[in-house]
């Protein structure tokens, strides 16, 4: 949010006044990410924030926690120090650089000390100066190679530090991804249709979905078994990611169900997307891998539907589930709009 300084004590107050009255007759809780957003629509100086209440509003949409949650991350939580670092692997890039930075600094400073002592050790054993001294400078330069093999471990410890952001990077992934398809797993999909909802109501941009679901499949592995069942799962999204752009979404929403949500695309862009991967999967060949023999053909029914903006996330889902039934009543190996 932008600096709020030249706002006077009154204007203020009464903006929280009215931010307090809306979120009543809202039924919104009042907590501090809850209230930012709304003192930033009463303010009104954020234009994106505004029509996207007002879209919302005008739906009759309720602000629930996942709504409220979104509005505040897509309009305010980037621009709060309250959660500035709260990202892992933030913290641990600043963590790490940090110890790269000491480090280093410690090397050079005992690369200087360490010669420096040799120096002087060479000085005593030329003059043929007294024992103790030589002894003490012979400690001396031990202790500096000690401190020089911690640095090592240091060096080495940072090294664990570089791989377990990698680690996490990759548990990350994992913990989004359907690892039989290598989509996007249903919370994945969640969180990114509930972000995009947001965004294209506020940029006024359509957003389509369409749900795939096998036709007959339990026949199909009855008779072929589930291994080979899950071979066309993976087929049939390659076949998605074969016929998708980059910024659209793919995801395994269920057990032999996918989908695709398409930012930016109206209802007709969806359909030709839809019917795109619908034919490549009929046209697909599929055989057994370990014989070659072949398994017959596998189609899908497709459901498709263009968000209503303001509508519920589960709104859209629903309306989508309905024309996949409808798609599977017609007939199947078809799409079907609503
Ligand atoms: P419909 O055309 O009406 O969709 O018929 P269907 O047989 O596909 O639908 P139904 O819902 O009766 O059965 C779904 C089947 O999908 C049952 C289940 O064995 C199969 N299935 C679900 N998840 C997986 C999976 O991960 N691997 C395999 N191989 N099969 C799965
Ligand atoms: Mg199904
Ligand atoms: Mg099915």
């Amino acid at each position: 949010m932008e600096t709020l300084d030249d706002l006077s004590p009154q204007h203020a107050a009464s903006i929280s006044t009215e931010a307090l009255r809306l979120m009543t007759d809202l039924s919104i809780p009042v907590i501090p990410s809850n209230f930012t957003v709304w003192f930033a629509y009463v303010l009104g100086r954020s234009p994106a924030l505004r029509k996207t209440i007002d879209i919302l509003c005008s739906n009759k949409r309720a602000f629930d926690k996942p709504l409220n949650r979104e509005l505040y991350s897509t309009f305010l939580r980037s621009n709060s120090l309250l959660h500035a670092g709260q990202n892992i692997n933030e913290e641990l890039g600043v963590i790490l650089r940090n110890v790269r930075h000491d480090l280093s600094g410690a090397i050079q400073a005992n690369g200087v000390q360490s010669t420096g002592l040799k120096q002087v050790e060479a000085t005593l054993h030329a003059k043929d100066s007294e024992l103790a001294l030589k002894q003490l400078s012979r400690e001396l330069v031990l202790a500096t190679e000690r401190a020089s093999s911690l640095e090592g471990k240091l060096a080495e410890a940072s090294h664990e530090l570089d791989k377990l952001r990698a680690d996490l990077e990759q548990a990350e992934a994992t913990s989004k991804t359907d690892a039989l398809t290598g989509l996007a797993n249903r919370r994945a999909l969640e969180s990114f249709l509930r972000s995009e909802q947001i965004r294209v109501m506020e940029q006024g941009e359509s957003l389509s979905v369409f749900l795939i679901d096998v036709d007959h499949f339990k026949k199909f592995n009855d008779k072929y078994g589930h291994q080979i069942g899950d071979q066309v799962l993976r087929l049939v999204a390659q076949c998605i990611q074969q016929a998708i752009r980059d910024a659209d979404f793919a995801a395994r929403y269920g057990g032999e169900e996918l989908i695709c949500v398409l930012p930016g695309a109206p209802i007709a862009t969806c359909k030709d997307v839809a019917e795109r991967v619908r034919k490549r999967i009929a046209d697909a060949r599929l055989t057994k891998r370990a014989t070659g023999e072949h398994v017959g053909q596998v189609t899908v029914s497709i459901g498709a539907t263009e968000f209503i903006p303001g509508e519920s996330y589960e709104a859209l889902f629903e309306r989508c589930d309905k024309a996949l039934y409808q798609a599977k009543q017609a007939g199947r190996n078809c799409t079907m709009l609503l």
